[in-house]
């Protein structure tokens, strides 16, 4: 029943997705949303990157894409996982305090530019080599590039709600992250509290038991919301 509920939520999330998308190419700026993204973040997660940003729903749409097409896909092995996630913390870190920007880094704004036609912006920041590489890597500019996901992810580590995971039913057959766009480890995780996690509910739809669910978190990070430790388990 839960995971029919999510499978429903997907179907609503790429209805939105599309939505937002079109807004952007009929002029919207996804700018409306600056304001809220922070306090957002701090309650439910970073829902704008798994619902709104039309770069990260292309990435998500090329990666189902190559799936169709049965083009390899390669997964990322958690325990490479673990030090290559931090990769765009660093690129935040040196835009922040030292002002270092590439157009690389720009992705979100040279995707808007590229969907206004604008496509020598859009080929400084390789946008299209990002959308290429998603046929075979989920969500790479997100994982590993994005300033904007960093600095929204970092405020949602005390988020309020969250993804659950009930470890007296869980079946540990890794599914949910199989499935998780941003390579989290859900398989081995009491209460999802991770930086990267989009709040795309793509673990939930994926778990056949019902086992995860998204509710209110434990009020701050301790012993029951500890992550259990990935090198148990790396995703296969
Ligand atoms: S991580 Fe960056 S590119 Fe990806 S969805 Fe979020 S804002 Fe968009
Ligand atoms: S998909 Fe469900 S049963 Fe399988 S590991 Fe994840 S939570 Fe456990
Ligand atoms: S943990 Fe679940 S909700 Fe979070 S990004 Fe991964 S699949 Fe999406």
């Amino acid at each position: 029943m839960k995971q029919q509920i999510a499978k429903r939520v997907q179907w609503l999330r790429i209805i939105v997705q599309i939505s937002f998308l079109t807004a952007v190419i009929l002029g919207v700026s996804t700018k409306l949303f600056s304001s809220w993204l922070l306090p957002a973040a701090l309650l439910i997660g970073v829902f704008f990157c798994g619902w709104v940003c039309p770069l990260g729903s292309t990435q998500d749409w090329m990666w189902k894409l190559g799936r169709l097409l049965r083009l390899p896909q390669i997964h990322v092995p958690q325990r490479a996982q673990r030090y290559l996630q931090l990769s765009r913390y660093v690129f935040y870190f040196l835009a922040a305090t030292w002002s270092i920007s590439f157009a690389l880094l720009k992705g979100p704004h040279n995707f808007n530019r590229l969907l206004h036609g604008d496509i020598l912006t859009a080929a400084s920041g390789v946008v299209g080599l990002f959308l290429i590489v998603s046929l075979f890597v989920k969500r790479p500019f997100c994982n590993y590039f994005c300033t904007g996901g960093a600095r929204q992810g970092l405020w949602s580590v005390l988020r309020i709600f969250s993804i659950k995971r009930d470890t007296g039913a869980c079946g540990n057959c890794g599914q949910c992250t199989r499935a998780c766009p941003m390579n989290i480890d859900v398989a081995n995780t009491e209460f999802v509290r991770h930086p990267n996690c989009i709040g795309c509910m793509s673990c939930i739809a994926a778990c056949r038991k019902g086992c995860l669910s998204y509710g209110k978190m434990p009020a701050l990070p301790g012993k029951k919301n500890k992550q259990a430790d990935s090198t148990a388990r790396d995703s296969k």
